[in-house]
């Protein structure tokens, strides 16, 4: 039996994961940034910040920056979560997920492409090219050729020896914080199956942009796609408010349209830390089993305010400013990292 009572008892001793309205979380301040500057997810963050910077710091414009930038983690024949080295799916091909959106709220993206190495400029050329926003599969990469980008093999030995060594298993499991283990900053381990470079960048005119990019998760079904190509998911932007861009489980991040949350979340007057703390419970309140998985969100205001929150710890960000340009910072999180991941 409920009476009113009990209600109120109940809620009083409600867990931070029950509903609650969006007015009341005001949450932590996050960090201040001096503007110009560049923000993104993982470790992997600092050498891209820093090409990133190379444009802002000249008073050039954030979408300049964010390509440039992710383009770092895209080359790096070491990165197997990111571009052109990423590990392939199930069945050995090597498929890319990208978007990019600028101050003025247009996006481009391409999902599933094969044999191109750079997907964010791609997505970028689908952007400012075309009247789309998303090419998908063949189709994005016949657009790529036809704009002169490089038809390529993705498929690196290293990555094809990694590939037929799962296979003697094919057991699917995401493994989340690789980025975060391989700089020696989480939990010791060798998984290394998923994580994206999500960026986002205030110039000296105060315009906002983001970029995010990765190979998805290893090993995935043929034709997966995860949330960094989807706009709102994986990343979204907006010049008034702030931007926000997402790394891990990428199902999770889809079915909350979680950037898109976080923005809107912004927007009625959350810091960027008590944001994405939301959108991350509203991830574990639909599914608790998520527990097991990693998000994290990386979140950017128009302020230069930053925050960012994960389901596990492990997720970390890197900063950049005219301050310092190699910042590498833990992310909060609700749960301790599950063992093996
Ligand atoms: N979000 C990516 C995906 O689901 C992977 C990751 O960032 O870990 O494809």
């Amino acid at each position: 039996m409920t009476d009113r009572r009990s209600i109120l008892k109940a809620s009083l001793l409600a867990p931070a994961l029950l509903a609650r309205p969006a007015s009341a979380a005001t949450g932590p301040a996050g960090i201040q940034m001096k503007l110009p500057c560049v923000v993104s997810t993982w470790p992997f963050g600092v050498a891209a910040n820093k090409a990133a910077w190379t444009v802002l710091s000249k008073g050039g414009r954030a979408l300049d920056a964010v390509e440039t930038g992710v383009k770092i983690p895209e080359a790096d024949m070491k990165n197997h979560t990111v571009g052109r080295a990423g590990y392939p799916d199930r069945d050995g091909h090597v498929t890319l997920d990208a978007c990019i959106m600028d101050e003025h709220g247009n996006a481009g993206s391409v999902a599933a492409m094969e044999f191109i190495a750079h997907p964010i400029s791609v997505a970028r050329a689908v952007m400012e090219k075309t009247p789309h926003v998303m090419l998908a599969g063949e189709g994005a990469t016949q657009f790529a050729i036809e704009q002169g980008f490089k038809r390529e093999e993705l498929l690196t030995p290293e990555s094809k020896k990694a590939w037929q060594e799962w296979l003697k298993t094919a057991k699917y499991k995401p493994e989340a914080n690789i980025e975060t283990k391989s700089y020696g900053l989480g939990v010791p381990g060798g998984a290394k199956n998923h994580d994206t470079i999500g960026m986002l960048a205030i110039d000296a005119k105060g315009n906002l942009s983001g970029a995010c990019t990765t190979s998805g998760m290893a090993w995935k079904v043929r034709g997966r796609v995860g949330d960094s190509p989807i706009i709102g998911a994986g990343l979204y932007v907006d010049n008034e408010v702030g931007g926000a861009t997402s790394t891990g489980v990428g199902e999770e991040v889809m079915r909350s349209v979680g950037s898109f949350l976080v923005v809107e979340l912004m927007r009625q007057g959350m810091s960027p830390q008590a944001a994405c703390k939301a959108a991350v419970e509203r991830i574990l309140k639909k599914n608790p089993g998520a527990k097991t998985e990693q998000v994290g969100y990386l979140a950017i205001n128009k302020k230069g305010e930053v925050g960012a929150w994960a389901i596990q710890k492990g997720f970390s960000y890197s900063l950049c400013d005219q301050t310092s340009q190699d910042r590498i910072v833990p992310g909060q999180a609700f749960f301790e990292a599950t063992p093996g991941n």
